[in-house]
């Protein structure tokens, strides 16, 4: 039995099915992502295993229990929010207190607690202070160590980094994934950003329309996508039409070229979708070599990201500016390589 488990999950608002038939079991320790478009369904999934939401059908269990019935502060759960939701007319270290006085916790107790908490998050000397005097990335900390002080067993953040500046959120992130794991505590992350989700996960649950399309880790997710919409929403890809010349061997003509995928495909034509990062400038001892003109060169710093036109359709790919050597340029004729295991046959 999974830690959590989460069983024909659903939820109408009226006549509009926004969560539907949701499954995910979630072991021990975990830090599961729940990854998707704004309105996919995330945080309504998330406020029903809080309990802030009551699920139109499905059985949320936790440790083997239902706890469908149970109100929020019957859940021993912690959340974290968009918004920092501090209250500001305390202090940071009776924000962080403030769940263990509402347990009835003695003032000691609190107070060594609160000094454990602040030293978890990196801000010792800030107990005085009040949420306004302080940046949104020590806020957004504050609020981590309020919702930890009272030693849930479950951590529910939703979209914690999204008004922070890409810097601080780039490190919180690290901050998060480490005490998290330091802390061994089962977490789920809502995020629409794929990036944090492939880096700090152990899996994603990508979501769409209500409904959870893929659940699996970093790599699969990405080098695997099971449907069309995740293979689009995580990561760039390019999409190729091909023409299909031998099904059972998967025997291909694509931008004018003849490759094998030496697995079978379906008849006539397919879609084929393709990471930049599986595009090469020249063959490179690539198994395929198409023929493109440069149509767009976007100067992004460490890296070029470049798009050829292989006649009719583009692909997208990056280069890296390398000192001393110029990148191609517009309507420049080039070779591209690619391999022909790296192209991922689309189906809907
Ligand atoms: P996400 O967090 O992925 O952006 P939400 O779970 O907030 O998505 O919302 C999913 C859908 O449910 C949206 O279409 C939203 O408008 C709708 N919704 C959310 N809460 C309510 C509510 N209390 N009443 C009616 N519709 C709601
Ligand atoms: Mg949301």
């Amino acid at each position: 039995m999974s830690f959590l488990n989460i069983s024909h999950l659903e939820k109408s608002f009226g006549p509009t099915r926004v969560v539907k038939d949701f499954n995910l079991s979630v072991e021990k320790g975990e830090f599961i992502s729940l990854l998707g478009p704004s309105g996919c369904g995330k945080t309504t999934v998330l406020r029903m295993v809080a309990g802030f939401e009551e699920p139109t059908s499905g059985a949320i269990l936790i440790s083997g229990k239902d706890v469908v019935k149970l109100r929020p502060n019957q859940r021993n759960i912690g959340m974290v929010f968009q918004s920092y939701a501090l209250f500001p007319n305390l202090t940071v270290a009776q924000n962080v207190g403030f769940g263990l006085k509402v347990k009835g916790a003695g003032s000691a107790e609190i107070r060594t607690r609160v000094g454990e908490m602040l030293e978890l998050i990196g801000l010792p000397d800030l107990g005085g202070r009040y949420p306004f005097q302080l940046s949104g990335g020590q806020q957004q900390r504050v609020a981590l160590a309020r919702a930890l002080a009272p030693k849930p067993h479950m951590l529910l953040l939703d979209e914690p980094l999204s008004a922070l500046d890409a810097k601080v959120r780039v490190s919180l992130r690290n901050e998060i994934r480490s005490i998290q794991k330091e802390l061994g505590i089962t977490t789920i992350f809502v995020t629409h950003d794929q990036e944090e989700a492939l880096s700090m996960s152990d899996r994603i649950v990508v979501m769409h329309a209500g409904i959870a399309e893929q659940v699996g880790t970093p790599s699969d997710i990405y080098s695997r996508p099971a449907t069309r919409f995740v293979a689009g929403f995580v990561g760039t890809l390019n999409t190729i039409e091909a023409e299909v010349l031998d099904s059972a061997i998967g025997r291909l003509r694509l931008a004018g070229v003849e490759t094998i995928l030496n697995r079978p495909v379906p008849d006539g034509t397919v879609t084929l979708g393709l990471r930049p990062e599986a595009v090469s400038l020249g063959q490179n001892g690539h198994d395929t070599a198409v023929t493109g003109t440069i149509t767009e060169v976007d100067f992004l710093g460490s890296v070029i990201r470049l798009r050829a036109d292989l006649g009719g359709q583009t692909i997208a790919f990056d280069t890296f500016n390398t000192p001393g050597t110029a990148p191609p340029t517009l309507g420049e004729k080039v070779v591209l390589g690619l391999r022909s295991a790296d192209l991922l046959v689309i189906e809907d």
